[in-house]
């Protein structure tokens, strides 16, 4: 291995995998693993995160770890995406005992924003907004130069941001959150409702054809080239109320950048942060000529990079 100094191993939990990278001190992701997250409670997700990590071979002198939930002074509050999450879990004390290294823990979304602004899109922004489009719709924060998580680690929850008073249920059981519109859980359920309704659509005969169980972001990515009318009016649907939720976000904290990432915003790149942005225009009350929207440049080694240095910083200031 070709590394510059420390490694750090840096972690993703995510509802659908997780992703494990050493990473070095500039940032480049030495090695990789990746494993689906198992549906089986935290037991097995620490299983699985020490398998991949023994799997690198590789000497880390600190570990990261984001996960999908809120985080605040080190421990897990809360769970919701992971399936048999339900108590405050302890993640620190057992990976660092089976790892022998300081283990640093933040929520995936402000993990990835992490990860951005130190190596990819968000590098320089000083007030930046990330949103991640993926099962749910994620979202960090770093504002005045800092990455900012809230008086107990839960801001940045743009997903749940509400863009419709008494809206359609969100997963959280509220109703009108912009991931009630604009998860990839709530669009299958939606979608359907709407096939079964008698909207025509090849959502899931794509679905099939790739041999998935969900509808992947690779599923609606295909689905919207092939301008699908179901897939094509639920995802504009998903745009103009994440423009909402932009406008009244970039209104609130008077942002410079938004970077946009998660699996729809691989496959349709740019394009899906320029639509966003038009989207977002429409409620701002001072649209600034300096405010730009990104795509992720760092894609699925967002979470991994940004989890190594929320690791790095914690050790530099110890
Ligand atoms: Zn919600």
């Amino acid at each position: 291995m070709n590394e510059t100094g420390t490694v750090i191993v840096g972690i993703d939990v995510g509802g659908t995998n997780i992703e494990v990278g050493a990473v070095d001190d500039t940032n480049q992701v030495l090695a990789r693993a990746k494993a689906p997250t198992p549906e089986t409670g935290p037991d097995d997700v620490l299983g699985v995160i020490l398998d991949l990590v023994h799997s690198l071979d590789s000497s880390p002198t600190a570990v990261g770890l984001g996960i999908p939930g809120v985080v605040h002074d080190g421990k897990a509050l809360t769970v919701p995406n992971l399936v048999g999450w339900t108590d405050e879990v302890d993640l620190i004390s057992p990976l660092s005992d089976a790892l022998g290294v300081p283990v640093t823990l933040g929520n995936d979304a402000n993990v990835g924003l992490l990860g951005e602004w130190t190596a990819g899109a968000a590098r320089g922004g000083r007030n930046v907004l990330g949103l991640w489009m993926g099962t749910g719709v994620g979202g960090g924060l770093i504002l005045d130069g800092r990455p900012y998580t809230g008086s107990r680690g839960a801001a940045g929850e743009i997903g749940h941001v509400v863009v419709m008073a008494g809206g359609a249920l969100c997963s959280c059981g509220r109703r009108g959150c912009a991931e009630a519109y604009a998860g990839r859980r709530s669009m299958r359920g939606v979608a359907t409702s709407m096939a079964e309704a008698g909207w025509e659509t090849s959502l899931f005969d794509i679905r099939d054809a790739e041999e998935k169980t969900k509808l992947t972001s690779k599923v609606w990515s295909k689905a919207l080239e092939k301008d699908d009318p179901l897939a094509t009016k639920l995802f504009d649907t998903a745009v103009e109320m994440l423009g909402v939720a932009l406008g009244s976000t970039v209104n609130l904290l008077d942002l410079d950048r938004v970077v946009v990432g998660g699996g729809l915003a691989e496959k349709l790149g740019q394009d899906l942060a320029d639509r966003l942005h038009t989207a977002a225009k429409d409620w701002m009350l001072r649209p600034s000529p300096e405010l730009t929207f990104t795509v992720s440049e760092l894609g699925d080694d967002a979470g991994v990079i940004g989890a190594a240095a929320l690791a790095r910083a914690t050790s530099i200031t110890a």
